[in-house]
């Protein structure tokens, strides 16, 4: 330990002489001088003036990736990279979950590191990092070889001979799953090719079994297109809140009319949980309610679809309510967005853009 402390004090000494020798222009002094110094430990500083060694390099990556992670996740992202007006980065998922947080509590949303307001348009990406980022080495998940990050993804889907592939006999029932390099020899004596038609069977219907809901789901939609009252409409909902003790946040859109009523949009957050803001999972349910007054029943079916100027997936499930004075509002629906990453997403725009179909059944 004593050793240690020393070897520290006599190697700051020598960095300071090599680094003034270099200014000067002369070699630095030859280390191999046969003294005590010579059987010390190589002075690591030293070595990183002369020539970079492998571990100052692995540690610059280490130190870059340290400089250009997320501020909030910490995380290497692979989507954009926003930055505060001080310059503090965030990933795209994490600037967004910021945004959706304070819209929940009802705050204005500030940058964790200094506080700065956030708001979607006073951020900016730093494209810059995300060049910096898409340079860094990483590995491949298949053979732990390094390559930038932004070649692993061809590397890992088409080069790679460790990536996983599937026998191209599993249409027909093979499970067979493997490095690359040894599919060509399974192919070669996979026995799907050789079965029967009659034993194919029983996996082409297993399979077409999979595919039959989503199936009938188009089906349906395509049928609804042919119906003769069909209305449309893209109801921008934008964020209110109750006035409830704890309050809480909804969206609501503007008046809107179909088949000569007027409707309403409303949309809800994590309605199964007293405060939205403790649970990491989110959704978003939503209602439609008819303002209007109508004497007769309107029996519809109706589709919500991602409005327009907006990117986020959701899967179209279609409801069918009778709008009657009694029951003007439909019950609440899930929106079916992908995750809660996805929830996310929405909720950290300022409104929810949706368009949906409305389609009236025919009394006859
Ligand atoms: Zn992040
Ligand atoms: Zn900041
Ligand atoms: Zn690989
Ligand atoms: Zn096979």
């Amino acid at each position: 330990m004593a050793d240690l402390g020393l070897s520290t004090s006599s190697s700051n000494t020598d960095t300071v002489s090599v680094a003034n020798e270099i200014i000067r222009g002369e070699p630095p002094v030859d280390s191999n001088r046969g003294d005590l110094e010579s059987l010390e430990p190589p002075n690591p500083k030293k070595m990183r003036i002369n020539e970079p060694s492998i571990e100052s390099i692995c540690c610059l990556e280490d130190r870059l990736t340290g400089i250009l992670c997320c501020t909030v996740c910490l995380d290497l992202p692979t989507v954009s990279m926003f930055q505060c007006m001080n310059g503090h980065l965030m990933c795209a998922g994490c600037h967004a979950h910021l945004i959706a947080d304070s819209r929940l509590r009802d705050e204005n949303a500030t940058c964790p590191n200094c506080r700065c307001d956030i708001r979607e348009n006073s951020c900016v990406r730093n494209l810059a990092v995300e060049k910096a980022l898409s340079e860094l080495p990483t590995d491949c998940i298949f053979c732990q070889t390094k390559f930038p990050r932004n070649q692993i993804e061809a590397h890992q889907n088409s080069v790679c001979k460790e990536r996983i592939s599937s026998c191209q006999y599993e249409k027909i029932g093979c499970s067979w799953k493997g490095p690359f390099h040894e599919l060509s020899a399974h192919e070669a004596e996979c026995a799907h090719p050789k079965k029967p038609g009659s034993e194919l069977m029983e996996y082409i219907t297993a399979i077409n079994a999979k595919n039959h809901n989503e199936l009938t789901l188009f089906r349906n939609i395509f049928d609804l297109l042919s119906f003769q009252r069909i209305a449309q409409s893209d109801p921008q909902l934008k964020p209110y809140r109750t006035d409830d003790f704890v309050t809480k946040l909804y969206y609501e859109s503007a008046r809107f009319s179909a088949f000569g009523c007027q409707w309403v949009m409303k949309a809800t957050i994590s309605e199964e949980v007293k405060d939205p803001t403790m649970v990491s999972e989110r959704n978003i349910n939503y209602s439609l309610i008819l303002k209007s007054r109508s004497s007769n029943p309107l029996d519809l079916h109706y589709l919500v679809l991602r409005g327009p100027h907006s990117n986020y997936k959701l899967k179209p499930v279609i409801y069918r309510h009778e709008f009657t004075p009694d029951t003007a509002e439909a019950p609440s629906r899930r929106l079916h967005v992908t995750d809660s990453i996805e929830c996310n997403r929405i909720l950290s725009h300022r409104v929810i853009n949706l368009r949906i179909l409305m389609f009236q059944v025919s009394k006859d």
